[in-house]
């Protein structure tokens, strides 16, 4: 399969692109080769690399809107809590479907997955041809979570090849995995190459707990059990001491940023200057829809550059403005956190347009009103827009969105619709 992409806009300058199989093959000023399948950007279009959600829980999406703005606790364990456990493989199914049509429809092409039964997400997975990270959960209260359960999935999913997914390891985080199951994971994903995948440092009680009850805050636990290198992803990671950022900079780790979820939680604040000043490599996800509520990576962008403009212990100027703060966070870091960083982190081989690259990449309508006039690029993408603004989707050299159309969008609305009738 070969798709020619003539006319596209990149790095400011009109290029063709050839795609064969999965490669960006070539790129070049004019190329007139036969192609498969031919896409016409007429300079109206620009190419990007496809977003990368670092951080999801895509069947969650089922559970959006169901529950907003209450205590965590009474979130979780009276809302969210009872009606995960209601949720069958045929909904955890059409969740991710849902999940998968939003993250294309809003320029993702990569995605890293964290939730039970992934025996149902890799279905959704193949059958719609986006390519993601699926994590093994380990969750010591749900019997979905156990050593044995990873154990088997792992056995199963060995014998099978799959085109656009890998594995990960899935630990959910220090207070709901045992030191021996934490400790086991890391082997597991040791001996099978495998990414390891968690939540750490999401809240102040989280380090609270660790610190009381092992004298230590979290990043050092698991730097002392052995888990920390840069096979190692860490979600959140909020509440960090300076020594802490320390050791994730000499483990190499990698770390998720999710600002919508962060603040709708009242988690805390990212130390993303901090992260970045000490070289650790900063992704981006949106967390699952029922803390966000959206997909949307071009939203999460602006609000991943905004938040770190907030300083609540900021030193002020006599005008009120802590002027430091006004160039953290640049729209082109931002922008590159959540492509070639992202990529990086899961350890896939795209996150930029050149040659060899997979041909995972988005088209966006320089048309669209928030690309007008057109000074910067990324200030638009970043700033203006969000996942309206693409046009087209391209996955592993597959088209998965041509001018807006999804194959089965439709459907894919009503049967998740359906499910959260039965379920609520
Ligand atoms: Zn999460």
């Amino acid at each position: 399969m070969s798709i020619l992409i003539k006319n596209v806009i990149l790095n400011k300058e009109k290029k063709d692109i050839f795609i064969k199989g999965n490669k960006i093959e070539r790129i070049s000023d004019n190329l007139n080769l036969k192609a498969d399948d031919k896409i016409d950007g007429k300079e109206k279009k620009a190419i990007l690399p496809g977003l990368i959600n670092c951080h999801t829980h895509s069947a969650m999406s089922l559970l959006r809107g169901y529950a907003d703005d209450l205590p965590l606790k009474d979130w979780l364990e009276k809302k969210i809590w009872p009606l995960e456990k209601k949720l069958s493989q045929d909904d955890i199914y059409f969740g991710t479907k849902l999940a998968i049509l939003e993250m294309i429809k809003t320029g993702t092409t990569t995605f890293n997955d964290m939730y039970w039964r992934p025996e149902a997400a890799i279905k959704a997975i193949e059958e719609i041809g986006i390519r993601a990270v699926v994590g093994l959960v380990i969750l010591d209260s749900n019997p979905f979570g156990s050593i044995k359960n990873v154990k088997n999935y792992s056995e199963i999913f060995k014998k099978r090849k799959f085109k656009n997914i890998t594995f990960s390891i899935a630990p959910h985080s220090i207070y709901t995995v045992s030191k021996e199951n934490l400790i086991w994971s890391k082997k597991f994903a040791q001996e099978n190459n495998l990414l390891l995948h968690i939540h750490l440092s999401e809240t102040k009680k989280e380090v609270d707990d660790c610190s009381k009850k092992y004298k230590i805050r979290p990043v050092e636990y698991l730097d002392r059990i052995g888990l920390l290198d840069k096979n190692t992803i860490l979600a959140h990671t909020v509440w960090l001491s300076d020594k802490e950022i320390k050791i994730l900079a000499k483990k190499k780790c990698q770390v998720v940023y999710n600002p919508c979820s962060n603040m709708k939680l009242a988690s805390g604040f990212f130390p993303y200057e901090k992260l970045k000043k000490a070289g650790v490599n900063i992704a981006i996800g949106t967390d699952g829809a029922a803390s966000n509520n959206s997909l949307d990576m071009l939203s999460e962008i602006k609000f991943a550059s905004l938040l770190q403009k907030i300083n609540p212990m900021g030193r002020l100027l006599s005008n009120g403005i802590d002027e430091r703060k006004l160039t953290i966070a640049p729209a082109y870091d931002i922008f590159k956190s959540a492509t070639e960083n992202g990529a990086k982190a899961l350890q896939i081989n795209s996150g930029r347009i050149v040659q060899g690259k997979l041909a995972d990449f988005i088209l966006v309508d320089l048309n669209h009103i928030c690309f007008n006039p057109g000074y910067n690029l990324y200030s638009d993408l970043v700033y203006a827009c969000n996942g309206d603004c693409v046009s087209d989707v391209i996955v592993n050299g597959k088209v998965l969105m041509r001018d807006r159309v999804v194959k089965n969008e439709s459907k894919i609305i009503s049967e998740a619709k359906n499910r959260i009738y039965l379920k609520a």
